[in-house]
């Protein structure tokens, strides 16, 4: 109606937007987050922004304010925005408020001297998946050889003042990074230059040091949001609720964490969060936010309020908040509203990530901080190109109880007595419990860094086992002795062979198949031109020298155990093809493979013979 649309306008029934900062590392994520929020601004609180419980928030007096310069005539419908503190937090982007995104747009920060790098990518990816609409901050321009500071301008201001040079390297630089995008099936443009926003995505030229751009930046993230999601961010009395952590804090007990999406939340109200076992219903205590005032700011202390309206991020004190999960929403029991309907829509979330461990029972133990940092990690695990197997997840620190859980695979398979945990703390005696019963435990706050640390582990216990195999593996050979190369009879046997077939191995033992099966002994050395070497291909002309693998029996004797004529066979067994097969498929070429099958026949009958 008429009278929705001016109420719009006004701004009176919008939320704030709720926006988060990603890219790769060092692409200056933390600077531009500094730089928004203003502590590098002398005065200390910089008009009238609020630090919140893991966020930042500018009201839209301050956004106008700082975005003077570009002459906009800002008309700022929202009442401010609410900018999330941890910034490149991959859980994040997996963070829902009722099945969607908990963030309304995200900046991507790209190094503009670096361009696109891996974790850009990653970022990219994690975006797409979860539909956020994001705008890219093409950061460090002050990097570019040549330019002239102007202090917190924008941007457009600031490029025209530069020299010829500095343009055409600024240029050079967007070209490449647009066509980078472009290879990532994304269009972007400039977005001053961008005449099809919502196509082609926006880029904006920052630097975090010397605050060019910024403005554009947050006046973009307002005007966009604004302009594109009023209904998203049309404010509703409906709660919209999102637990971020659950703390321990001295005076209150068990706290959570929340972003307050939508909607509007109370001291006393009654509320549902989703346990790890059971949902947990219990009425808010406390409403707190951090002092506002820096000096008055003690450790620990916080301001209660009586009611908070949306966006915000909150501390909530209640009891029975110990088991509480992060990452799931958290509902409001209104007068009307069926609890036990409440109750179940509490855990579905949880139930539908829970529910996503390896049929098999085989596999990793996974631990996360939050069920979408949870959700994100499963998601990459299960990808192809990773493929690793998940037997057990939990939500929160690594305690003694996970580690006795992830022991128990040690015995169906040694790798899958992993835990990787993704951003969680390991209490000191769930590590020492680790260390004594050999469960490894892997942590880190980037998924991809999990994954390269299990698979060095994985591929470590592979040379271990290949090592341990090498003994019982033969490569498969045949060996014919050449004429005269008789070098000695016996005690060891000393002959000039040449490889007929396969691949001879100091170790491999070598046995005559003929009508009488002799074995003769082991490969002691083995020399070519007189230069001892490891092994001797097919074609090659060796001299090798044989000792009896068992100084009890008789040593063999050529012309007497065996004659010159006959052909030298690995001896194989089906364990050593087993032990070949297992731990080296990848060294055997296929002639060699197709050689292993023959002889494992002919050895086959032969001891069938015997
Ligand atoms: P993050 O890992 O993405 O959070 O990156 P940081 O914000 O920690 O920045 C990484 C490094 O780049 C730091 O040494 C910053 O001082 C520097 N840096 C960040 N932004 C800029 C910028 O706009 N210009 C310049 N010259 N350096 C920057």
């Amino acid at each position: 109606s008429v009278a929705d649309d001016q109420s719009v306008q006004n701004g009176q029934d919008l939320r704030s937007p709720i926006c988060c900062i990603m890219g790769h590392v060092d692409a200056g994520k933390t600077k531009i987050l500094d730089c928004i929020r203003g502590t590098n601004v002398q005065e200390g609180e910089a008009g009238g922004i609020t630090q919140q419980i893991g966020a930042t928030y500018l009201p839209a007096e301050n956004i106008r304010e700082r975005t003077k310069g570009l002459k906009a005539d800002a008309k700022l419908n929202v009442p401010g925005l609410l900018v999330i503190d941890t910034p490149g937090h991959e859980s994040f982007t997996k963070l829902r408020s009722r099945g969607s995104g908990l963030c309304d747009i995200a900046v991507l920060v790209v190094d503009i001297m670096h361009g696109l790098e891996p974790q850009t990518i990653e970022s990219l990816n994690l975006l797409k998946m979860g539909n956020t609409d994001f705008v890219i901050a093409l950061n460090k321009v002050d990097r570019l050889y040549g330019w002239k500071t102007f202090r917190n301008a924008p941007i457009g201001k600031a490029i025209r003042q530069q020299s010829k040079d500095v343009m055409s390297e600024f240029n050079r630089r967007l070209t490449e990074i647009i066509t980078q995008f472009k290879e990532q099936g994304l269009n972007t443009e400039l977005y001053y230059k961008n005449k099809e926003m919502g196509e082609t995505y926006n880029i904006v030229p920052t630097s975090a040091i010397s605050g060019e751009g910024i403005p554009d930046l947050l006046l973009l993230l307002v005007q966009w949001t604004q302009k594109t999601m009023i209904t998203r961010l049309t404010y509703s009395e409906k709660v919209q609720c999102t637990v971020l952590d659950i703390k321990a804090i001295e005076g209150h007990g068990t706290t959570i964490d929340v972003v307050l999406v939508n909607g509007v939340l109370h001291e006393g109200d009654q509320i549902v969060v989703c346990g790890m076992q059971e949902p947990i219903v219990t009425s808010i205590r406390a409403l707190l936010t951090p002092h506002p005032m820096r000096e008055l700011r003690v450790k620990g202390t916080y301001l209660p309020h009586k009611e908070i309206k949306a966006a915000q991020c909150i501390k909530i004190a209640a009891q029975e908040l110990e088991h509480a999960i992060a990452g799931a929403s958290l509902y409001v029991v209104g007068p009307n509203d069926d609890i036990e309907a409440i109750k179940k829509s509490t855990v579905e979330y949880k139930n539908s990530v829970m529910s996503r461990i390896h049929k098999s029972g085989k596999g990793v133990y996974v631990q996360a901080s939050t069920l979408g940092s949870l959700e994100a990690l499963l998601d990459f695990l299960e990808t192809p190109a990773v493929n690793i197997p998940v037997s057990s997840i939990s939500i929160g620190p690594v305690h003694i109880k996970d580690v006795k859980k992830a022991s128990a695979m040690l015995d169906k398979k040694k790798e899958y007595g992993t835990i990787l945990a993704f951003d969680v703390k390991v209490t000191p005696e769930a590590r020492k419990l680790a260390d004594e019963n050999g469960v490894k435990i892997f942590t880190a706050d980037i998924i991809y860094h999990l994954f390269d640390q299990f698979k060095a582990y994985i591929d470590n216990l592979k040379e271990e086992k290949k090592r341990e195999a090498a003994e019982e593996a033969v490569f498969p050979c045949v060996l014919k002795i050449m004429p005269n190369c008789v070098f000695n009879k016996k005690d060891p046997i000393v002959l000039g062979v040449r490889v007929v077939q396969g691949i001879a191995k100091i170790g491999t033992p070598i046995c005559v198949p003929g009508r009488e099966f002799v074995e003769i002994g082991r490969v002691a050395s083995i020399e070519n031109n007189h230069k001892p070497v490891d092994y001797a291909k097919k074609g090659h002309e060796v001299a090798i020298k044989i000792i009896g693998s068992n100084p009890e029996e008789q040593q063999k004797m050529v012309g007497r155990h065996f004659e010159i004529e006959d052909e030298l066979v690995s001896k194989i067994s089906s364990k050593s093809v087993d032990a070949l097969r297992k731990y080296y498929a990848d060294d055997l070429s296929t002639e060699e493979s197709k050689l292993l099958s023959k002889l494992e026949k002919l050895f086959k009958i032969l001891s069938f013979n015997l």
